[in-house]
């Protein structure tokens, strides 16, 4: 179950298309051929001396940001003692492109699930979020993607994510609404059926936001 709020009233699609994967690898110099035409169209001069190295720069940038590396093998750890725990993860923070505008967009990562006679190691939870963080995105789509993987590594269903979005699409174009946030909560299994669990989890994701927002 996915839910997404979006605050000062701003529409955000929350459609779920098939998720995107990033090309292998690009033609860097191809695509800086490709900025270069881009700065010409913009009526630039990509000659000049502040932009002869852009196209190499942003091409470079866009390799970079479409290769994070893997999400890597999460290590579990056997620790029975700790079954039934609400185990949250939070603090990550990712930059991602939005799709519909190519523009970024700045996610706040929580994690949450219930252990059962194993833990995560928790290092594993930010380049997860890392990897799918480096695409062109939809918030929505990242979260269930995040949520989807962690319940592969963990193996069950009692999985929560919440992530609290700015978007630059919202902030710096259309309806420029600066302290605009968005948030999108993914919830599995015992998170999706048990009030008590899941209100435990969005008031602790609430309280790594406040830190951050103010
Ligand atoms: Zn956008």
């Amino acid at each position: 179950m996915t839910t997404s709020v979006t605050g000062l009233g701003a529409a955000l699609s929350t459609a779920v298309p098939a998720p995107g994967r990033p090309a292998a690898a690009i033609d860097t110099g191809r695509v800086a051929g490709l900025i270069a035409q881009l700065l010409t169209e913009l009526g630039e001069d990509p000659t000049r001396e502040g932009l002869i190295d852009t196209p190499d720069r942003v091409a470079a940038w866009w390799n970079a940001f479409l290769s994070p590396g893997d999400s890597a093998t999460a290590t579990c750890f056997t620790e029975s003692r700790l079954s039934g725990q609400l185990v949250t993860v939070g603090g990550m923070s990712v930059w991602s492109l939005c799709e519909h505008h190519m523009l970024p967009m700045h996610l706040q990562v929580t994690a949450g699930y219930v252990p059962d006679g194993e833990v995560v190691g928790l290092s594993k939870f930010g380049r997860i979020a890392q990897c799918f963080a480096g695409r062109l995105q939809v918030q929505e789509r990242f979260t269930r993607q995040v949520a989807e993987h962690l319940t592969g590594v963990i193996g069950r269903e009692d999985i929560a994510v919440a992530v609290r979005g700015a978007h630059l699409c919202m902030s710096m174009r259309g309806v420029r609404m600066e302290e605009a946030r968005t948030t999108t909560v993914h919830t599995g299994g015992r998170f999706g059926t048990d009030a008590v669990l899941s209100q435990q989890f969005l008031t602790v994701a609430a309280a790594q936001w406040g830190r951050r927002d103010g």
